[in-house]
């Protein structure tokens, strides 16, 4: 059994009521799922944003990913619990795990060690059903769809050019590509079609966006289904299918409530991708915890890069959000394969690839300046890692003037974020924040990917391509210019070359395509490969996962 799951399974955990209560959060507004799970009534939430102020806002970033792991969840949820421990009233923001890819290569998205969002195995599994409503919602309106052409094609949609596909949440390589009506004329017309997963649907990105019911359901209708013969632009409200999408969204639209293994609340509420979506949880649970606590803590998917200049961007531009400081989380291990070492070779120690790899870390502290927002590093400390490697991340901070606090909260739990809760508590206490995003709206769209490529990657130019300008000149004159821009681009580098390490510049970004998330309300630019559907590896751990003899699941994580 993996050490997280033992952890997990040996805490006892407190009736989700109470949890709720102590958040301040009343039964009658609960809706539970078993003992353990809640969703927050939609009402209480309306009524919360009435009548509360709000707390403060804590992101949770990264540098970017390595094989060797950073630990941005558990750092989450560690910093959470942590400021709960130093007598703050904090509450936690997650995203919730997609269910395909547990089932790919080993491990949950739940946090790790002692600093983890429990029951685990619910939240990584099928947890309220929130991704089983969306992918309802995301195939009712390819049925309607493929039934609107069937039944004359009043619209006058192009076969040819229809963009939705249908959605599952399984890591399913056969289904990118299928070719769907085919058996006969009472099948409909046979035409190239595909599926993605769950979280990489715009349902997702809409669901996550939206700031109340009536939002969701007029995102749902801004959605771009197709083309007409003529170029004109159809959307789910064409085919009238924003009605019942948004039906079957309303129960999972209403945020989830759990507890981390020190009795933290937290709440898991959607989960969209983080590379041609956004990547982090719901507004609606954000601001939820920001009316219900003191401090809210949260996490954006992937590298700083991406994640963290997408929650900005999009996620608080959109939500009128303004974060009061940010948690930059690194380790030694991935300091070190920035700094050239293999994964193999970690166990030794390495100052002089400390030293090299650090550049990563700073670029990203920088970066989040640029945002107006006051960096602290966590070090997430692993075993293994030496006095001196450590020392080496300090002094380079401390030449930033940026805080590095070794946290152990994966061994320790809440006691081993202390010091990070309070160096995160004078950040706040300075008030030296001063969030702005990074470009404002009223600004081209192909400026703004050029100054996320700039400012953020540190790119020399912008390859954009002149089809690609043509459909950017076109989202404008359909009245999208004041959207942000999502860059779909590999996580493991601030270039669009996964292998540059470290902290590349001078490099081109090279914008493939472009497409309009009109529903979720922003202009998605593809920058390398984007898979939307992942396949399972030569050995999935599917392969052995099991119910031992009491029911209980064998080799999950
Ligand atoms: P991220 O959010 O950056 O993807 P997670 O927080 O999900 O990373 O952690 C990934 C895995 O790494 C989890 O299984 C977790 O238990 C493990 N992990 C995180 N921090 C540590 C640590 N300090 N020591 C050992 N394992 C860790």
């Amino acid at each position: 059994m993996s050490i997280d799951l033992e952890i997990a399974r040996a805490a006892t955990l407190a009736p989700i009521t109470r949890i709720a209560a102590a958040a301040g959060i009343p039964e009658e507004a609960l809706e539970p799922y078993g003992k353990f799970k809640a969703k927050v009534g939609l009402d209480f939430v309306g009524r919360v944003r009435a009548e509360r102020p709000l707390g403060k806002l804590v992101l949770v970033t990264g540098i970017n990913p390595t094989p060797a792991g950073e630990g941005k969840s558990t750092t989450t949820v560690g910093l959470g619990d942590a400021l709960n421990h130093i007598g703050q009233r904090a509450m936690i923001c997650l995203r919730e795990p997609s269910l395909g890819p547990c089932f790919g290569v080993k491990g949950g998205a739940t946090g790790g060690g002692h600093a983890q969002v429990v029951p685990m195995e619910d939240i990584n599994l099928h947890f309220t059903g929130d991704f089983h409503a969306i992918t309802a919602a995301n195939n009712l309106l390819a049925a309607m769809l493929d039934n609107h052409i069937y039944w004359g094609n009043a619209l006058g949609i192009d076969a040819r050019r229809i963009t939705w596909r249908r959605a599952l949440d399984m890591n399913d390589r056969a289904l990118r590509s299928v070719v769907g009506s085919l058996g006969g004329t009472a099948n409909g017309f046979p035409r190239e079609d595909g599926f993605d997963i769950v979280v990489a649907s715009e349902v997702m990105a809409a669901f996550c966006l939206a700031h109340d019911l009536d939002d969701l359901q007029q995102r749902l209708g801004r959605i771009i289904v197709a083309q007409t013969r003529e170029g004109k632009s159809v959307t789910a409200a064409d085919l009238k299918a924003d009605g019942a999408m948004a039906v079957l969204l309303r129960d999972a639209f209403a945020p989830n409530l759990v507890q981390t293994l020190a009795g933290s609340p937290a709440l898991v509420h959607g989960g969209p991708f983080a590379n041609i979506a956004h990547g982090c949880n719901s507004v609606v649970a954000t601001k939820l915890g920001l009316h219900l606590a003191d401090v809210v803590v949260t996490e954006a998917g992937f590298g700083a890069d991406l994640g963290a200049e997408k929650f900005l961007d999009i996620k608080c531009r959109l939500a009128g959000l303004a974060p009061d400081a940010c948690v930059v989380v690194a380790t030694v291990r991935a300091l070190k394969m920035h700094g050239g070492v293999a994964k193999s070779a970690l166990g030794h120690e390495d100052v002089p690839a400390v030293k090299r790899g650090v550049v990563n870390l700073a670029r990203h502290v920088e970066n989040m300046r640029k945002f107006g927002l006051p960096p602290v590093v966590a070090l997430n400390r692993f075993n293994g890692d030496t006095a001196a490697e450590i020392q080496a991340v300090q002094e380079a901070m401390s030449a930033l003037g940026v805080e590095a606090i070794l946290c152990t909260h994966w061994a320790d739990g809440a006691a081993g974020a202390v010091k990070l809760a309070e160096a995160v508590m004078r950040r706040i206490a300075a008030g030296e924040a001063r969030f702005t995003p990074l470009y404002p709206d009223d600004m081209p769209l192909a400026d703004k990917i050029g100054t996320i490529a700039r400012e953020i990657y540190r790119a020399r130019e912008v390859a954009i391509p002149d089809a690609v300008r043509a459909k950017l000149a076109r989202f404008e004159a359909q009245g999208f210019r004041q959207v942000p821009v999502c860059i779909a681009k590999t996580q493991y580098s601030f270039s669009a070359d996964p292998t540059a390490l470290g902290a590349p510049e001078g490099h081109v970004l090279p914008v493939r395509d472009v497409r309009l998330s009109a529903g979720a309300g922003f202009v998605v630019a593809i920058c390398g490969d984007v898979m939307t559907m992942p396949g399972l590896p030569r050995v999935p751990a599917a392969e052995s996962i099991r119910l031992d003899a009491e029911g209980r699941i064998e080799g999950l994580f």
